[in-house]
This record gives C-alpha cells, sequence and structure tokens, in this order.
C-alpha cells in the first residue's frame, strides 16, 4: 500500500506516523516524490491502515498500487515524474532530451571532437563511459579513473551535464564526483547491491533494463534506487533478446507505453545498443520518441571504425546531425520539442547542491 502525506508534513509527524506503523507490524519506505513523502507499507492491511491513519491530517490518500513496485506506480505521484539534469534540464516534461557521445572515452580529443559535435547539433547530455562492462574480459574495459576525469574537464569546458555508468559499490563515491548521472548497465540490471548505492549518492540514477528482464524486474530494480529515499530515477529501455538476429537486440517500445501506464518514472530509450547497427538506430529514435520516450541515449563516433567499443553501432556526427533535423521536425506533431537552450550543467564541486536533500527521517 501507499500513504501520500501533504507537503507540510514536518519529520517529526512522519516518524510519528512509521513509529505507529511499526507498531502496526508494518515496516514502511519513504520517498520524496513530487515534494511529498510518500510511504510504501508492503504487504498492509486496508481496513488496518485506515485505523493507523485516521484522524492525521498529514495523511493525504491511501492507495493500493496493485504491484510488487509501489513508489515506482502511478499512486504514488499525481503526474509524471521529472528527473533534473541541469538547471533549466529536466527529464520526464515537454523536452525530449537528448544524451548522446560515444559508447567510451578513448582520450581527451576523441572526447573533445564528439562532445562539440554533438552539442552543436543540439544534444543536451554528454555520454560515454570509464569503465565498461565487456562481455570479453580481453576487450577495452575503459580508460577508469583517467576516463572520469576527462569527462568532468568536457563537462566544465561545454557545460554538459554527463551520464555515465558504474559497475561496482564500491566505485559509486568516485564516479559519482564526476558525473551528473549515474548508468547502471544492462548487465547490472539486477545487481541490487549496486543499485542501491547508486541510490544512496542522490545523483539520478539511469537504469537500463536487463536485456532479459521483464517490466516487472525492471521496475522492481528501480525501486531499490526509490526506496533509497532518492526519487530520481531514468528507465531505460535498451533492448531485450528475442529469436531476432538482424539486430544486436530488439527494441521494446511497447515496454515504454506499458511503463508509462504503470509508473510515473520518465523513461528514455537507447536505440544503439538496442539495434547495434546506425542505419536502424534512426528509425528506432523516431520510432522511440512517436512512443513516447521522454528522450533518447545515442552512441556517436567521428571515426567510427577506429572506436574501442561498440564502433559498428555508432553515429558520425554527420549522421546524428541529419537525426537531430528529423526529430525536430516530428516532435511537434507529438506535443514534445527539443530543450528550447544548452543547459549549463552545475559544476561538479558544487553538485552536492542538486542532489536529493537527504530525508532526515531513515
Ligand atoms: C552503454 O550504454 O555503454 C552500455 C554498455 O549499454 P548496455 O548496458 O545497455 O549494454
Ligand atoms: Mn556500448
Amino acid at each position: 500500500m501507499i500513504i501520500t502525506l501533504c507537503a507540510g508534513a514536518t519529520d517529526q509527524d512522519i516518524a510519528q506516523l512509521r513509529t505507529d506503523l511499526l507498531l502496526a507490524g508494518y515496516e514502511s519506505y519513504r520517498c520524496r516524490l513530487q515534494g511529498r513523502v510518500t510511504l510504501a507499507v508492503p504487504g498492509a492491511d486496508r481496513d488496518r491502515l485506515d485505523r493507523v491513519t485516521k484522524g492525521r491530517p498529514v495523511v493525504t490518500g491511501i492507495g493500493d498500487p496493485g504491484t510488487l513496485s509501489p513508489l515506482g506506480s502511478r499512486v504514488a505521484a499525481a503526474g509524471d515524474s521529472t528527473v533534473p539534469l541541469a538547471p533549466g534540464l529536466s527529464v520526464g516534461g515537454k523536452d525530449f532530451v537528448v544524451a548522446a557521445g560515444p559508447c567510451a572515452v578513448e582520450s581527451k580529443t576523441q572526447l573533445d571532437t564528439i562532445a562539440d559535435a554533438v552539442a552543436d547539433s543540439g544534444a543536451v547530455v554528454l555520454r560515454g563511459g570509464a569503465y565498461k562492462p565487456r562481455t570479453s574480459p580481453y576487450a577495452f574495459q575503459g580508460l577508469g579513473p583517467p576516463g572520469l576525469e576527462l569527462l568532468a574537464a568536457t563537462s566544465r569546458r561545454t557545460g554538459l551535464p554527463v551520464v555515465t555508468e558504474v559497475l561496482e559499490p564500491g566505485d559509486v563515491e568516485r564516479v559519482a564526483a564526476s558525473t551528473h548521472v549515474l548508468q547502471i548497465g544492462a548487465r547490472n540490471a539486477q545487481n541490487f547491491p549496486l543499485i542501491r548505492e547508486a541510490g544512496r549518492s542522490g545523483l539520478p540514477v539511469l537504469l537500463k533494463r536487463g536485456f532479459s528482464c521483464t517490466v516487472d524486474e525492471w521496475l522492481h530494480a528501480a525501486e531499490y534506487v526509490l526506496r533509497e529515499g532518492n526519487p530520481h530515477v531514468l528507465l531505460c529501455e535498451r533492448g531485450i533478446r528475442t529469436f531476432e538476429s538482424r539486430s544486436r537486440f530488439t527494441p521494446d517500445l511497447m515496454a515504454v507505453a506499458v511503463v508509462k501506464r504503470l509508473s510515473h518514472l520518465p523513461v528514455i530509450v537507447d536505440p544503439s545498443h538496442a539495434t547495434g547497427s546506425p542505419d536502424l538506430v534512426v528509425p528506432m529514435t523516431l520510432a522511440a520518441a512517436a512512443a513516447g520516450a521522454d528522450g533518447v541515449l545515442i552512441d556517436v563516433h567521428h571515426d567510427p571504425a577506429s572506436a574501442l567499443c561498440d564502433g559498428g553501432q555508432a553515429l558520425t556526427p554527420e549522421n546524428f546531425r541529419s537525426l537531430m533535423g528529423r526529430l525536430g521536425a516530428l516532435l511537434p506533431a507529438l506535443g514534445r520539442r527539443l530543450p528550447l537552450s544548452q543547459p549549463v550543467a552545475p559544476p561538479l564541486s558544487a553538485r552536492d547542491r542538486t542532489r536529493v536533500p537527504a530525508l532526515s527521517v531513515s
């Protein structure tokens, strides 16, 4: 069950309610969604909750999300949640947010060249992996800490907020110091210690769907972040494994609409990893927008043939520019738009201020 509290509920009100719930036999988990505290009370009986909450003016509603991922459910929030990335830029509203960049950070020149190109075409977030989850241990594993430094420096120079992947719970703090959004990759989609730790960072968490995860399993993974009190989850559909072998994975665009029906969380699509082919990235990006996605994550490389990771699926800067033109023409028909101005990412050193304020009640 879900209990929503009024905006004016104090820490003391919340603590008292949670104690009383505990006395009634129920653990509760809280998250500040859209400025209000929401409590998930798993397994609670409606009549019993009514009795515990009776006469408390801070309680504005009790609802049954009918799912095991209550905080992410539509019952927990009044409308669509938005995830702030930089002043004036958030995911989940009218803006269709395009994040683009190399699959892996390879060098300063490579990152600068690609970041400048994608920003010039209208991308508002820079993607790039410093830690790469490679299927083969002999493949390029990413630059590690020097890659993080390059991302941070490029963000400072261009003003683009950064999204980069973290692979291990012990690296969350280090990666969080160099990025605006923590990415959890498809291969870690159910690595719950990692997801919990990323949630505790307070930074937005981009949660890729595992390629063999159902929508419910994906939503449960998001719940691990929300339960840490961190409301800033971006779900990312990146293709699932099916019997089809003509594309790298199968982009499940219906999942975008299904998640929108079930959850208040924003959803983006990664057509690059989903399709594995630049010529398929273009139609799948346009289709993702039409399906209701809130943005896309796209691999771009200025010299795909020499890329150290996933060059075969990267758009060239020229192809990316052409795609952005088509997207810009399509979005108004969908009631969306590309962000009106380039964001200026909060400097990483001052970014703590943009993190989720920790709830003082645990
Ligand atoms: C990536 O975005 O760099 C990546 C590795 O994607 P995925 O986890 O979806 O395979
Ligand atoms: Mn990749």
